[in-house]
């Protein structure tokens, strides 16, 4: 097991052409100022769990138990793909010693908060956590995680980077 600092990244911020659209949301200013002492784990659940680029727009829809991932105008359901895809993710990101977590905001699978979830009148409430996202939550309770506009406000970048440090001192072995 690595005793490196390592903090998983939606890849899209790390400039991985990933997104539905063919392009990607490169956030070069953070991931190189996180990259100067951690290991940055690029996840893309969308893509890693097998949907093409480009791909169809996907968006939350409320469900009895938690939210379904749903293709906008086809309605195809991903929601089982995605959970599947998860849980095997997250087994190997246990193994491999995580310290952190940085997800892209409103995404419907990587989003911390606030991601749009549709009710059944058709109407959109910013309730919603990504379905990965939640998945990372549920089984990594104390991790830090954070969003990457959170992390343009220096204070909160310092905070989170604390955070990160002091998961590995209570968690792991360190040098
Ligand atoms: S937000 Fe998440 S799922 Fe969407 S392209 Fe970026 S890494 Fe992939």
């Amino acid at each position: 097991m690595s005793n490196r600092i390592r903090i998983a990244i939606s890849s899209c911020l790390l400039g991985h052409a990933v997104r539905y659209d063919g392009g990607h949301r490169y956030e070069q200013h953070l991931t190189d100022t996180l990259a100067r002492f951690c290991e940055l784990v690029p996840v893309c659940p969308e893509v890693d769990c097998g949907l093409p680029v480009p791909r169809e727009t996907m968006h939350l829809v409320e469900a009895p138990e938690r939210p379904h991932l749903l293709t906008i105008d086809s309605r195809l359901d991903h929601t089982g793909q995605m959970l599947a895809w998860s849980r095997e993710q997250i087994e190997e990101l246990e193994e491999e010693n995580l310290h952190g977590y940085i997800g892209k905001s409103h995404s419907p699978s990587c989003g911390l908060e606030n991601v749009a979830v549709m009710a059944a009148d058709g109407t959109y409430h910013k309730t919603g956590t990504g379905l990965f996202a939640l998945e990372l939550k549920k089984h990594f309770p104390e991790l830090p995680m954070a969003e990457e506009c959170q992390l343009h406000n220096p204070k909160l970048l310092d905070k989170f980077i604390k955070d990160v440090f002091a998961y590995r001192r209570h968690t792991h072995q360190h040098p």
